[in-house]
């Protein structure tokens, strides 16, 4: 092991598989690196309140450093990785190789267009802080500029907000926009009414939530439906252009697209040099590591590997923490008792088996699916399940306390308190830019391209 006492284990990716696995090790006798290219946690399932403007980003994510504090044999490297050297066996960033006798590559994915990059600049998807602040930025200025157009007494562009996508994302952004437009800003527009805003869920496949069972996807249709939200399935986008999106001959106007349609693993699931499936996740062992390395693991949504019914395993945040802890157990306990004997081309550790809770999935207040197996919830019980199960495992006893807070103070007072417009007034497409001028819009383009390149 490098000819080292203790054995150096470096985790990329401090997401829900790459955090678990480091609080195990960090009770193991190894050396751990944690290397991140943010420094902060981020719990993505609450991603989609803080776009639209329901919680504050500090409520949802937390500084990795502060959260692995307390743990001396391990350190935090803010640091973009940006490949590896398997055989020299270390992890390279821009300016450090970071040596290594275990590798955890847990770097996750990011939402894909298929083909068409050049569509995140109109249609933003979410996956981190920085998308739910410009989701949030947009969806609020398009309101405003829309008031102020028609105070000038010009005739408003319809407020349309159309959802690309829907899986579990698009219907909490749709559901939730369509609750902003019927309540929280209801009385607070003079010459524009928010309640006439129409939000439209486009979905290329039959039915909403495809991956849940159907009456669970009728029924999410139905409350969405209640909520106010056009629903169109089996509905392909061929063209999204500044201010409209097509499907086929239709078009839509749109001042704001949403993109929820479509996820890519991480690129560094490539640079592995090993097999990967068509959306770039690496084709793990059953014991999630490497094929020729057993020293190398791949975690969460980054990893390719089915279930024992032979289906793919989904990525969720239970399959990514199950994983971490899985993999940093293996290596815990290799490094404490050794290595299993082998044979040759088969690993003689255990396999990994995912052990499936159910799964949930909001569609706004009070409004919500759960697939417990054989149980099947909708509405308000399902609602809260999903509020008790997120807040239950939100990083952090002050940031649980305070969404439980600003929860209840919402659901009593339809308030959505972190309404803030920060950055440019630029919306793209919309048909009265007003004060922004040229450069800042080619900023602002600019900003939003290399966002979408990283
Ligand atoms: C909007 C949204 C809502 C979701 N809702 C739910 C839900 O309700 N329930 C559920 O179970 N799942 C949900 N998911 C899915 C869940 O969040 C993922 O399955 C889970 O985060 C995967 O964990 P991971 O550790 O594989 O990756 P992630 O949690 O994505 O973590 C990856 C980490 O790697 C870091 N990283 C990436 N590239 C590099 C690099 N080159 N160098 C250094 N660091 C890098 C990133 O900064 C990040 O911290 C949601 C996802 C999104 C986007």
């Amino acid at each position: 092991m490098n000819g080292k006492a203790t054995p150096r284990v470096v985790i990329v990716g401090a997401g829900f598989g790459g955090l678990n696995a480091a609080r195990v090790l960090a009770k193991a006798p190894v050396r751990l690196t944690v290397v991140d290219r943010k420094n902060h946690h981020t719990f993505q399932p609450l991603l989609y309140q803080v776009a639209t403007a329901g919680l504050s980003p500090g409520e949802i994510a937390a500084p990795i450093r502060s959260i692995l504090r307390s743990n001396k044999n391990l350190e935090v490297l803010m640091a973009e990785v940006t490949g590896f050297d398997l055989d020299r066996r270390v992890v390279q960033t821009a300016d450090l190789d970071i040596p290594y006798d275990y590798l955890i590559v847990a770097a996750g994915a990011r939402h894909a267009y298929f083909g068409h990059d050049d569509w995140e600049a109109l249609a933003p998807g979410l996956k981190t802080i920085e998308d739910a602040l410009e989701i949030r930025r947009r969806v609020l200025l398009a309101f405003e500029l829309a008031e102020r157009q028609a105070a000038a007494g010009e005739i408003s562009a319809p407020l349309n907000f159309v959802v690309v996508g829907a899986g579990p994302t698009g219907v909490e952004l749709a559901g939730t926009l369509a609750e902003i437009c019927r309540h929280a800003l209801a009385h607070e527009f003079r010459s524009i009414d928010p309640a006439r805003a129409h939000i439209l869920l486009l979905e290329g496949g039959l039915r909403v939530l495809p991956t849940y069972p159907l009456d669970l996807s009728h029924s999410a249709q139905e409350q969405l439906r209640r909520l106010g939200v056009e629903v169109r399935t089996s509905t392909t986008v061929t063209q999204i252009d500044p201010g409209a999106v097509h499907c086929g001959d239709t078009r839509f106007p749109a001042a704001v697209v949403l993109w929820a349609a479509g996820v890519a693993a991480s690129p560094l699931g490539k640079k592995l040099g090993t097999q990967v499936d068509r959306a770039g996740r690496v084709l793990v062992w059953p014991d999630l590591s490497v094929p020729n390395h057993p020293e190398v693991f791949v975690i969460g949504d980054l990893a390719a590997l089915n279930d024992e019914h032979g289906k793919l395993l989904p990525g969720v945040a239970p399959v990514a923490i199950q994983q971490g802890r899985f993999v940093a157990k293996l290596i815990r306990d290799e490094v404490e008792f050794g290595p299993l004997p082998s044979t040759p081309g088969k690993s003689s550790r255990p396999p990994f088996h995912y052990w499936d809770k159910g799964s949930l999935a909001t569609i706004g207040r009070a409004a919500a699916v759960a697939d417990f197996g054989r149980i099947h919830i909708s509405g308000f019980i399902a609602w809260l399940a999903w509020l008790f199960v997120h807040i239950l495992f939100l990083i952090g006893f002050r940031n649980r306390l305070l969404v439980f807070i600003q929860w209840a103070w919402s659901y009593v007072t339809y308030e959505r308190g972190a309404r803030l417009i920060t950055g440019s007034t630029y919306l793209p497409g919309w048909t009265a830019p007003l004060s922004t001028p040229a450069n800042e819009k080619a900023e602002v383009l600019e900003e939003i391209h290399a966002g979408s390149s990283k």
